[in-house]
C-alpha cells in the first residue's frame, strides 16, 4: 500500500489504534491527551499563549525573565485547572481569554533563544553558541534540521496516527542508534526550518488527521527553542507530544511543561555504567528519574523501555522497579519493547550484537506483572 493510501486508510493499517478509543485502562491513564483529542477541550500551548506578558522581554535580562516566568506559571495553572474542573472546549476557552501576543509562550521561546548562547537544554552543559554557529555533543548548530514528517502509524495505539516530526541531531551517542544517520552521522543535511514553518508543518500533520504533534529526532531536545517558538503560530488545536531521552536539564523542564500534554520518555537504562558505555552520558538515572516525576504532574505518559539482549538484570528490572516505586502506577503506561535489533555500531559490544531472546522478554513481561505496572495492550 502506498504511503498516501496507508494514511487515508490507517483504520485498515492499525485497527487497535481505533479499538484504543474505548479502551478504559488507555481513558484513565491519558485523561488528559483524551480530553484535548475527544473532548475538544484546549491544548496546553493555547492556554499558555492567552496569558499575556506585560513587559518589554527584549531588554530584560535571563534572571528577570525567569522571575516573570515564575509569575506567569501560576496564572497558567489557575486557567488549565480552570479547563479541567470546568470541562472548557477550545472555542470557548479561545472567546473567553483570547491568544495574547506578546505571550507565556513568547516569553519561554526568548529564554530558550538566550539559552542556545550558552546552552544547556540538556544535562551535557555543553555552554557552547550555538547562536552564533557553535556545534554542540548533539552535533547541531542553533538551526532546526527537519529530516522528515508524516503521519506515523508505528506508534503506541493511542497515538496512531501520531504527527511525527523527525529533528537533526542528539545529545546521546548510543552505539545501537535506530536513526543513526539523522542523529549522528548527518544531522545536518535535514531541511533548515524556521519556527513559521514549523508551525505549518504541524499544520499540515492535524489536516491530515493526526492525533498529535509529535516532536522526535534524533531527540528534540536540542530544538526545543524553535519548537517553543513555532507554537506562538500554530493556529489549530493539537496535543503536543515530547518523545525523547528525557535527559533534559530543569531548565528545560520548566520551559516544556506547560506546553507538553504527553511525554513519550525513553527510559533506557538501570544504572549509569551501562548509560556511560553504550548512549555516551553521565549522571543518567538520576536525570531520568527526576525528569519522570516532574513530568507526571505536568501531563500523561507513556514509558518506553528497549529491551536489549543481555540487560533485563542490569537495566530492564531496574527501570521497571524505578518506574514502579518512584510513578504513580495507574496512571503511567509502559510499552516494553521487543524490537531490538543490532544497527549502527552494535556489532562491536558482543553483548548486544544480537535480538533479544524470548526468554528475556517473558522475563521482562512477569516481572512488570509482578510490580503492577501497566503495560499490557501498549506492548506490542
Ligand atoms: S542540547 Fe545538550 S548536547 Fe546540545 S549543545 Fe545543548 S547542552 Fe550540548
Amino acid at each position: 500500500m502506498a504511503w498516501w493510501d496507508r494514511e487515508r486508510y490507517w483504520h485498515l493499517v492499525r485497527p487497535d489504534a481505533v479499538e484504543a478509543i474505548h479502551n478504559e485502562t488507555f481513558r484513565s491513564a491519558l485523561r488528559w491527551y483524551y480530553s484535548v483529542l475527544l473532548e475538544g477541550y484546549p491544548a496546553k500551548f493555547v492556554i499558555a499563549r492567552s496569558i499575556p506578558v506585560e513587559a518589554d522581554i527584549s531588554r530584560a535580562s535571563l534572571e528577570e525573565l525567569w522571575d516573570l516566568h515564575r509569575a506567569l506559571a501560576r496564572e497558567f495553572e489557575s486557567r488549565w485547572r480552570e479547563v479541567r474542573e470546568e470541562g472548557t472546549r477550545y472555542s470557548e476557552f479561545v472567546q473567553r481569554y483570547g491568544s495574547a501576543s506578546p505571550s507565556f509562550v513568547t516569553l519561554k521561546a526568548e529564554i530558550a533563544r538566550r539559552i542556545i548562547r550558552r546552552c544547556c537544554f540538556c544535562e551535557r552543559r555543553c555552554g557552547v553558541d550555538r547562536a552564533s554557529g557553535a556545534i554542540g555533543a548533539c552535533r547541531v548548530d542553533g538551526r532546526t534540521y527537519v529530516h522528515s514528517w508524516f503521519l506515523h502509524l508505528g506508534e503506541e495505539a493511542p497515538l496512531v496516527p501520531s504527527g511525527t516530526i523527525f529533528y537533526g541531531g542528539c545529545n546521546f551517542a548510543c552505539v545501537y542508534c535506530q536513526n543513526w544517520d539523522i542523529s549522528q552521522v548527518s544531522p545536518r543535511e535535514g531541511a533548515v526550518v524556521d519556527a513559521r514553518r514549523l508551525a505549518l508543518i504541524q499544520k499540515e500533520l492535524a489536516s491530515r488527521g493526526a492525533r498529535n504533534i509529535n516532536h522526535v529526532g534524533g531527540d528534540p531536545i536540542p530544538n526545543t527553542h524553535t519548537v517553543l517558538e513555532s507554537l506562538e503560530y500554530l493556529d489549530v488545536n493539537i496535543a503536543q507530544l515530547w518523545n525523547s531521552n528525557f535527559y533534559m536539564t530543569p531548565e528545560t523542564m520548566e520551559l516544556l511543561i506547560h506546553v507538553m500534554d504527553i511525554w513519550l520518555p525513553d527510559f533506557k537504562y538501570g544504572n549509569d555504567e551501562c548509560a556511560k558505555r553504550l548512549s555516551g552520558v553521565d549522571r543518567y538515572v538520576e536525570t531520568v528519574v527526576r525528569n519522570l516525576r516532574v513530568a507526571t504532574e505536568w501531563g500523561d505518559m507513556i514509558i518506553r523501555h528497549l529491551v536489549l539482549p543481555n540487560h533485563v538484570e542490569c537495566c530492564t528490572k531496574p527501570v521497571l522497579k524505578m518506574i514502579a516505586d518512584n510513578l504513580p502506577r495507574d496512571r503511567v503506561l509502559v510499552n516494553i519493547m521487543d524490537q531490538y535489533r543490532p544497527e549502527h555500531r552494535a556489532y562491536s559490544y558482543r553483548d548486544i550484537a544480537r535480538r533479544p531472546r524470548p526468554r528475556e522478554l517473558e522475563e521482562a513481561y512477569s516481572y512488570a506483572d509482578s510490580l503492577g505496572l501497566l503495560w499490557r495492550d501498549i506492548s506490542r
